[in-house]
């Protein structure tokens, strides 16, 4: 999460990253398959426009979006969304910044919701030491609790870390989280930690700041990544991608995210995008939800590739 408000209106997608423009109506439509495993869709910031921004994605190739909340009010608001929405998947957490406030009840209260149909994972949590908008032990008490709570419910974790990759990454192995899985999502550490999070059993998730001219160490992150560990998402409202700084991030924008990953690891977005799409997928467990898709045609829970 960042802090945009009142944004302006975004541009026009008149030829998303990825469609190849031969033309805009659905039968002659080619666009990546995409999932975008991390947005805040129940926001204010698209409360005026949501129908639009969800056409705009579903548009641009976007097949699903996790919603992720940051506190109770916000993961609430996530399983709203999930269940008005089929394409769209709650997580629920608590974010570092609100660590401070999470109590008793309010950690009773994420574990109530985590066990909603809708939700997919557990998130987002974690460290920020960023901003340290919590004291540090709060942080790490909060994110303790969560990362039990994952294994309880046995739903993955959606990790936020900001300068803090070795306490989190010491949290995540001391609490087993490989257990259940997850994705360190807007991944911004060095190709080492990337390595160390991959070896507990995470997926890197990449936004919007790999299309950014000062992306740090993230082309080289994006080439190392085995390709059935990898993810994109946009963070939207927050973050996206070059063309649209300064703007509100929505979904549709991934496309321009996976677009320059494929490029990175001189693949075809087409190739990436399934490929990541398949990957979110399966860390999240969508294979074992009962009723997902075409009518609930999947019986194949926990099926070939899948861990456990
Ligand atoms: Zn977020
Ligand atoms: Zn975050």
């Amino acid at each position: 999460m960042g802090g945009l408000s009142t944004p302006p209106k975004p541009p026009a997608l008149g030829r998303a990253p990825g469609d190849p423009g031969r033309g805009s109506r659905p039968d002659s439509f080619t666009a990546p398959e995409l999932f975008d495993t991390h947005a805040h869709l129940h926001v204010a910031d698209f409360a005026g426009d949501l129908a639009d921004v969800l056409a705009r994605a579903r548009a641009a190739g976007v097949r699903e979006m996790l919603t992720v909340g940051t506190d109770v009010e916000t993961s609430r608001a996530a399983i709203a969304l999930a269940e008005r929405e089929p394409d769209v998947w709650a997580a629920v957490g608590v974010h570092p910044h609100d660590a401070a406030a999470a109590g008793a009840a309010v950690l009773a209260e994420i574990a109530h919701l985590a066990r909603h149909p809708r939700v997919l994972a557990v998130g987002e949590i974690g460290l920020d030491y960023f901003r340290n908008l919590s004291p540090r032990d709060d942080q790490q008490r909060t994110f303790t609790r969560l990362l039990r709570l994952a294994r309880d419910v046995a739903k993955p974790v959606v990790i936020h870390c900001r300068d803090a990759h070795d306490d989190v990454l010491r949290l995540l192995a001391e609490e087993r989280a490989g257990e259940v899985g997850g994705v360190m999502h807007c991944f911004s550490g060095t190709a080492d930690i990337a390595r160390r999070a991959l070896d507990l059993g995470l997926v890197i998730s990449i936004a919007g700041p790999v299309t950014y001219p000062n992306a740090r160490a993230l082309p080289d992150v994006v080439r190392l990544v085995p390709d059935d560990r990898l993810v994109v998402e946009t963070d939207c409202p927050y973050l996206p991608p070059q063309p649209w700084r300064g703007k509100r991030n929505e979904p549709a924008y991934v496309a321009a995210t996976a677009a320059r990953v494929a490029e990175l690891r001189g693949e075809p977005l087409e190739t990436l995008a399934a490929r990541t799409s398949a990957t979110a997928r399966r860390v999240l467990g969508l294979a074992r939800v009962a009723g997902h898709r075409d009518g609930g045609g999947r019986s194949d829970a926990g099926g070939a590739g899948t861990p456990p």
